[in-house]
């Protein structure tokens, strides 16, 4: 199996094969000189671009891409925009903090709606709540920890026993669920389209452009591409899971990929059998459990199985998805996939974001941790803020720093090891 050095990925995104053919940028290929240079066009890079024009008009700002906007895993995602803390950050003792990170993220929700409503795409983006669910004793632990989170921030909730839960939802795997309203679900294609949609003009942007090298002199930073390079005075890294390959962030970032798979469009039949609720997205109380959707347009999603810094092979990937999509739906009787794909997410030790100046005139945010649609877009925002010498909150001491861990071969080998400890703990939920 192929470690990439950025995203080259084997598998179309499926939600955005579902969209109209997207125009690409042109690619880099004379060299040219540029205020900032903003690597990666996912949340984190698109919310940076926009920040930087609001305070900088005037700066000439580049962004590349190795990949096209909607392929790179911005677009590639469950489509889970998550208005309070997951889970496994819920600590009771933490509460003051966890409502400050809510406010903040829930600024950034108000603003990604509203673009949306701007957008000549419909981004499906609806705040559907969602549930937790567990199927075996340390997904109810885990359950049972969020619960009591949820009571003492007063935050609205429902426990649904496994009943309730199929007359929702249709399936009876599951021996408990929590739902929660703090949850839009969207079309994640058509949402990161819609935000480069509505980026100013005046930012130039290149695709099919990877940045190949950062490499710093006394004044200024050099951005190598495969055709030409850009000099520049300041750098954002927002390449997220890819930042380690360039040499940035490599003992804190991992990259980590999962996959998913969208069904055909089910019909009439088997959408009756699926349960009263018509748009629906399950998030797993075990960081290696399954994620799924029910989509407005009558599709299944499934999102399932982690690979430490390269891509299985997507046949057998997709029989294993089948599986664990059969496991919660043994009656449904025609389930096919529509497209199954990978996805890279940037993997931090304990959780928290690489965020900040790490060199002079060097900005990162990066180590997503599988949750990086909204926190890409606060992160992203703030980053410039930084950049142009604006006050920004305390991020570090809001969402924490990400650790230092090892590099390979000791990092793949602890990956392995954890995993299979809590594949085995956490079977029922995968
Ligand atoms: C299958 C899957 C499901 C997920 N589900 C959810 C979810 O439901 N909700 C949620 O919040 N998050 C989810 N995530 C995580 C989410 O996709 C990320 O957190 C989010 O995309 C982060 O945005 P970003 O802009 O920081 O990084 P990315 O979206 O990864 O964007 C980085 C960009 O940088 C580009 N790039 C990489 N290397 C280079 C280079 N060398 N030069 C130039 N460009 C480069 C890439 O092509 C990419 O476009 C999921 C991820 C996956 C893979």
């Amino acid at each position: 199996m192929k470690k990439n050095k950025y995203p080259n990925y084997k598998t179309k995104c499926g939600w955005n094969s579902l969209l109209s053919t997207y125009q690409s940028k042109p690619i880099l290929s004379d060299d040219i000189t540029s205020d900032v240079v903003i690597i990666g066009s996912g949340y984190t890079g698109l919310a940076a671009a926009k920040r930087w024009f609001e305070l900088s008009p005037d700066d000439s700002i580049t962004m590349i891409d190795a990949s096209t906007i909607g392929e790179g895993s911005s677009g590639r995602n469950s489509g889970f925009l998550l208005e309070i803390a997951l889970a496994n950050d819920a600590k009771s003792t933490s509460l003051k903090k966890l409502i400050k990170c809510n406010q903040l993220i829930s600024r950034t929700i108000d603003k990604i709606k509203q673009a949306t409503l701007t957008a000549s795409l419909d981004c499906k983006m609806h705040r559907t709540g969602t549930y937790r669910v567990a199927a075996g004793s340390s997904g109810l632990k885990s359950l049972l920890n969020y619960q009591r989170f949820l009571e003492a921030s007063k935050l609205e909730h429902k426990i649904l026993n496994t009943d309730q839960l199929n007359e929702l939802l249709g399936t009876t795997y599951y021996r408990q669920g929590l739902y929660t309203p703090h949850c839009y679900l969207a079309q994640p294609a058509a949402l990161i389209r819609s935000m480069a949609e509505q980026l100013p003009p005046a930012i130039q942007r290149y695709e099919n452009t990877p940045a190949l090298e950062c490499l710093k002199s006394k004044s200024h930073w050099v951005i190598k591409t495969p055709q030409a390079k850009i000099k520049t005075k300041k750098v954002i890294i927002a390449n997220n899971a890819f930042c380690g390959k360039l040499g940035i962030g490599s003992h804190r970032v991992a990259t980590i990929y999962t996959y998913a798979a969208l069904t055909e469009k089910l019909n009439k039949e088997s959408l009756s059998s699926l349960g009263t609720d018509n748009n629906w997205g399950i998030l797993p109380t075990h960081r290696l459990g399954s994620t799924l959707r029910r989509t407005i347009d009558g599709r299944l999603m499934i999102r399932s199985l982690y690979d430490y810094d390269k891509e299985d092979n997507i046949k057998s990937i997709s029989k294993k998805l089948m599986h664990h999509l059969k496991m919660r739906y043994p009656n449904l009787p025609e389930l096919n996939f529509n497209s199954v794909w990978s996805g890279a997410t940037g993997l931090t030790l304990n959780g928290a974001p690489l965020w900040g100046e790490v060199d002079k005139n060097l900005y990162i945010s990066a180590g997503c941790n599988g949750g990086g649609v909204v926190k890409g877009t606060l992160f992203g925002e703030l980053l410039s803020d930084l950049a142009n010498n604006q006050p920004t909150p305390d991020i570090k001491k809001l969402f924490g720093q990400a650790n230092w861990m090892p590099l390979d071969p000791f990092r793949e080998i602890g990956f392995n090891f954890v995993s299979i400890i809590e594949k085995n703990r956490a079977r029922a939920e995968i």
